[in-house]
């Protein structure tokens, strides 16, 4: 469907290249050290442009969301009301993904689990809470 495809130009198109093959990895610089996400083509600290790859392990924690009920496109709107979360992945970086759970079940620092799941054709990081 248009209009809801990632954008692939730029250092993006190795991270969904790599959610394709069922990794999810993130930026490493070579000079400071710090993760990043999303894909650049400088390291976000140091500004650096000797940046690596790295595979998240898939342990995570819950930062922040939102619930949406109203779809932020036409797309969506089947799936309302669905949250929006901010994501911790253990390695440091960030990034906003769906919580594969009840919305009123969500809590701020609850520890999640990567699981690869599909959307619109492409392959997306989602997680869901670690039971106990
Ligand atoms: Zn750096």
């Amino acid at each position: 469907m248009s209009g809801v495809g990632p954008d692939r130009s730029g250092p993006a198109g190795a991270y969904w290249a790599a959610l394709d093959e069922g990794a999810l990895r993130f930026q490493r610089c070579r000079a400071c050290g710090a993760a990043q996400l999303p894909a650049r083509e400088e390291c976000t600290t140091c500004l650096s442009p000797e940046l690596g790859w790295e595979t998240a392990r898939g342990g995570a924690r819950l930062i922040s969301w939102v619930v949406y009920h109203r779809p932020y496109h036409e797309a969506f709107a089947d799936r309302v009301p669905y949250n929006v979360a901010v994501v911790e992945l253990q390695e440091g970086p960030r990034l906003i993904s769906n919580i594969l759970a009840p919305n009123e079940s969500l809590r701020i620092e609850m520890p999640l689990r990567l699981e690869l799941g599909e959307s619109f054709g492409q392959t997306v990081p989602l997680f869901r809470p670690v039971a106990g």
